[in-house]
């Protein structure tokens, strides 16, 4: 199969679809690779190792669509692609159609197979392409948390590990899933006092187990939470409802009772958020201040940073790529059920029901 992966011109969009060990893969297995010229760099991947891995490198995103059967990428095809996309291609790459109705009208009439990562689902429900996104942006609250309780950045100048002698700081993570998991590993390695809620209890004995008691576990009530916010120095918001509107576990009445440069970092704030002050922020102008604490709702954390991201996303796309690849898409699809999941058009149909739902088109 022919392989492509333009650059990606979605502002700010640093990632690219494919990293050199993921091009070696498809190569060795008889497929060609052919990727735009600098589509790397902002990954801090060059033309010469994506060369050296046997990629073709090409200097025209035209030449790259136009001679691609599978079109690999980060983000959904902008307006000024929606003319190279290729009848009957393969497009492999996050979508989100529900946002885009007029890509969804272009995919069906150019009956592009598209596979969208996100939808891609395991048996349990688990979302495996979007897991490594929530592990970079878990990890990150936490850097970002402690960057802002710096008092130069606004917050009430506490150092989330203490030292011997002065408290740790207190951290509290609402929600125990990818997120808030990944966001407990790096405060606990930092030394801070960790509390984690949810409302699944199964999940809460494997975190106590996982963290070998280290953190402090609580069912999530709204008694609960409101002791622990007014005493925590950094709250992460780290809930999901799958497909609804986070809960407002932090209403603007319990933030006026936290101790002033404490700091919140919203995580969920792509799904709405789940504290009542939560309002998106970007990565040039990331942080404001209500009620004198500092607020972190950056929607695209792993933005910051695209190398990470990339590598996360190269590893986690790399066996259903391969698998289209090697099998087409039909094959592929029909013998694996999670893979079938992520197919959002075909053949001129919408053949993902929740996207059909939302585009008031029929399944
Ligand atoms: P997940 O499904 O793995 O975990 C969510 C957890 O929240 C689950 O364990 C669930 O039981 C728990 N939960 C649900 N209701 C709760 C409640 N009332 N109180 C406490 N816990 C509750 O989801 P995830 O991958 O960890 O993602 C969490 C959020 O982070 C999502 O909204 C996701 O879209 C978002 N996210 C944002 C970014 C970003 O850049 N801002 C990046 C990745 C993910």
């Amino acid at each position: 199969m022919r392989i492509g992966v333009p650059t990606e011109i979605k502002d700010n969009e640093y990632r690219v679809g494919l990293i050199p060990a993921s091009v070696r893969e498809y190569v060795s297995r008889g497929h060609q690779v052919r990727i735009q010229k600098g589509a790397g760099e902002g990954s801090g991947i060059s033309d010469a190792e994506y060369h050296d891995s046997g990629a073709q490198i090409l200097d025209n995103p035209r030449d790259i669509w136009e001679n691609s059967d599978m079109i690999v990428k980060v983000k959904e095809p902008l307006p000024s692609e929606y003319d190279l996309m290729q009848p009957n291609q393969i497009l492999y790459t996050y979508l989100h159609l529900a946002a885009v109705p007029e890509l969804a009208q272009v995919l069906l009439e150019k009956k592009v197979s598209a596979v969208a990562y996100e939808t891609i689902e395991l048996a349990d429900g688990r979302l495996p392409l979007l897991e490594p996104m929530s592990e970079v942006a878990g990890r990150m609250s936490i850097q970002v948390g402690a960057r802002s309780l710096e008092r130069s950045a606004g917050g009430k100048g506490v150092l989330l590990g203490g030292v011997p002698g002065v408290l740790r700081g207190k951290v509290v993570i609402l929600g125990g899933g990818t997120v808030g998991t990944n966001a407990a590993t790096m405060a606990v390695g930092m030394g801070a006092d960790v509390t984690i809620f949810d409302v699944n209890l199964y999940r809460l004995r494997d975190l106590n187990e996982m963290f070998n008691n280290r953190i402090q576990t609580l069912y999530s009530n709204a008694e609960n939470i409101a002791v622990a916010v007014r005493g925590a120095d950094l709250v992460v918001g780290a809930v999901l409802l799958a497909g609804a509107r986070a809960p407002n576990l932090v209403p603007r009445s319990l933030l006026k009772e936290m101790q002033p440069g404490s700091v919140v970092v919203d995580v969920a704030v792509d799904q709405g958020g789940c504290i009542e002050t939560c309002k998106p922020t970007t990565h040039a102008h990331p942080t404001y201040v209500i009620d004198d604490i500092v607020h972190y709702c950056v929607a695209n954390m792993p933005g910051a940073v695209p190398r990470t991201s990339t590598f996360a996303l190269g590893n986690t796309t790399l066996r259903d790529g391969l698998a289209i690849a090697q099998r087409g898409i039909e094959v592929a699809v029909r013998s694996d059920s999670a893979l079938a999941k992520g197919l959002n058009t075909y053949a001129g149909c919408v053949t993902h029901p929740a996207v059909a739902a939302s585009l008031e088109l029929e399944y």
